[in-house]
């Protein structure tokens, strides 16, 4: 084998350094954004892989799915850190809330309610993220800019722990401006985290202070 060859860098080692280089200079010093890795649609081998060059932080966007995947893995690697980063029916948060580590995807008051019983019921605490709507896409999840601050004031009456603001820009639009408003409207309402920046562009998201970044196809591949 050539000497001077060194192996090219993983999808990982390339991700972890694009987040690095992204990291505006004022936040240099503060704890590194968190990568999410997106496992959906790919196997159990798939997420082993990363597993094994030292990913620590996964997502998944439906229980079911990551119900056939991550219980073995969580209980051969009790440092697994697993986000429900979908929509979450109420009919699920039993599940949910067994399986995942934190939630991304809280966007209303029946289902923010029904986590925070199933949470007391099992006597766990998952740091929940509440969704906005950025864009107010009528089809979209996500609570409305305008209605955010009641919802959260509501969600903090209630004793879920809101650990910051998650969103999804419209796909055809700039992501920059959503991002930017994900993170006045979590200063205004006093949280530290945001969850924003996909494959596409969590550069943008990290320059614009993402605390947590959810990468799937940059990491895996393409999905079918
Ligand atoms: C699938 C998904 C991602 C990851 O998307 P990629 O473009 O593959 O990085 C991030 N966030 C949510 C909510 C998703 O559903």
């Amino acid at each position: 084998m050539d000497q001077n060859t060194t192996p090219a860098p993983t999808a990982l080692q390339n991700v972890l350094a694009r987040i690095q280089a992204a990291i505006p200079p004022e936040r240099i010093g503060q704890p590194l954004p968190q990568l999410l890795a997106v496992s959906k649609t790919k196997p159990a081998s798939a997420v082993q892989a990363l597993i094994d060059q030292g990913q620590r932080h996964f997502a998944e966007n439906r229980v079911q799915e990551a119900q056939g995947k991550f219980p073995e893995l969580q209980a051969a690697y009790p440092d697994l850190v697993l986000h429900l980063i979908g929509p979450l029916q109420t009919n699920k948060v039993k599940e949910a809330v067994a399986l995942f580590d934190a939630i991304h995807s809280v966007d209303r008051e029946k289902l923010a309610r029904a986590l925070k019983a199933e949470m007391d019921k099992q006597d766990r605490n998952l740091p929940c993220f509440i969704q906005v709507n950025t864009g107010e896409e009528p089809q979209k999840a996500g609570i409305a800019p305008g209605e955010l601050a009641s919802f959260i004031q509501l969600c903090r009456d209630l004793g879920l722990t809101i650990a910051g603001l998650m969103c999804i820009p419209p796909f055809d639009e700039e992501p920059a401006p959503h991002f930017a408003l994900l993170r006045v409207l979590a200063e205004r309402n006093g949280l530290s985290q945001l969850s924003m920046g996909m494959s596409g562009d969590f550069e943008t998201a990290v320059q614009i202070g993402a605390t947590h970044v959810r990468v799937g196809s940059a990491l895996f591949g393409a999905r079918d």
